[in-house]
């Protein structure tokens, strides 16, 4: 059997006595299947966050859980919105009482440094508050020496990185980078085989007010479904984004944890 870094591919025992052996920090990609235009497909938020766990698991000694694909409810200004088919939003308390009870699970099964690595906008206090959670919960119970990591991977992008990928036009934005060059060039560079540029639109960027409707004003999101176009991405601006990222995340937990 090939050692792995998932956890689905590992026995029972093997996973014990990785945690217990070898200290392994364990990684739960959170992301969302969320429409992403014509041209990339419903499950890019929980695919890439996924890459980026299985990448840094690799360089940290890790353990990558089976990711959680349903997200927190994607929300007009920055992900289209809950309406269009295939978008499955989760309530708030749905995604926080679920990722809290996976966080504890991983504690009670020995893990005591735990990361947990969003690729979904929306789902960012939704996750702060289950860490926050599982942590009191945990303390509560009496273990007191867990500690959780939670990252929005795409949080941080170098000036200089930003300055290559919009070639001189202005970042809009990680909101509005929805379906847009970012995802669009990561999963080039991840998953080309997902991936289609002829069917990327021709859109005005969306002229969002400062606010938000309940319900929401569908007509406010260009009619693909991107927030901002991604015609300038590439493998290589991909290549850039994703390898930043995968050294982030893993110099993020080194710090933390090794
Ligand atoms: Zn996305
Ligand atoms: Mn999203």
């Amino acid at each position: 059997m090939q050692t792995s870094v998932m956890m689905s591919d590992l026995t029972w025992d093997e996973y014990q006595r990785r945690i217990e052996q070898e200290d392994a920090i364990v990684l739960l990609p959170v992301g969302a299947l969320e429409q992403h235009g014509y041209h990339l497909p419903l499950g890019v938020d929980w695919m890439m966050s996924t890459y980026m766990a299985r990448r840094t698991a690799e360089n940290v000694g890790g353990i990558v859980v089976p990711p959680i694909t349903f997200g927190y409810r994607s929300q007009i200004r920055t992900g289209g919105g809950p309406d269009r088919c295939g978008t499955v939003n989760l309530d708030g308390m749905t995604l926080i009482n679920l990722v809290k009870d996976v966080l504890k699970e991983i504690v009670r099964h020995g893990a005591r440094k735990v990361a947990v690595v969003d690729g979904h906008f929306e789902n960012r206090f939704y996750l702060d508050e289950a860490c926050f959670l599982a942590i009191r919960e945990l303390e509560y119970a009496g273990i007191t020496d867990a500690r959780i990591l939670k990252m929005l991977y795409a949080e941080y992008i170098k000036p200089e990185t930003l300055e290559k990928v919009y070639a001189g036009k202005p970042y809009p934005g990680l909101d509005l980078e929805h379906a847009g060059i970012l995802e669009t060039a990561m999963m080039l560079y991840c998953h080309p085989e997902h991936v289609d540029m002829s069917r990327i639109a021709d859109e005005d960027l969306p002229n969002f007010p400062p606010y938000d409707m309940f319900p929401g004003h569908q007509d406010w999101v260009p009619e693909s479904g991107c927030l901002s176009p991604g015609h300038a991405a590439t493998a290589e601006i991909g290549k850039l984004l994703v390898e930043e990222f995968v050294d982030l995340v893993t110099a993020s937990l080194k710090k933390e944890f090794r």
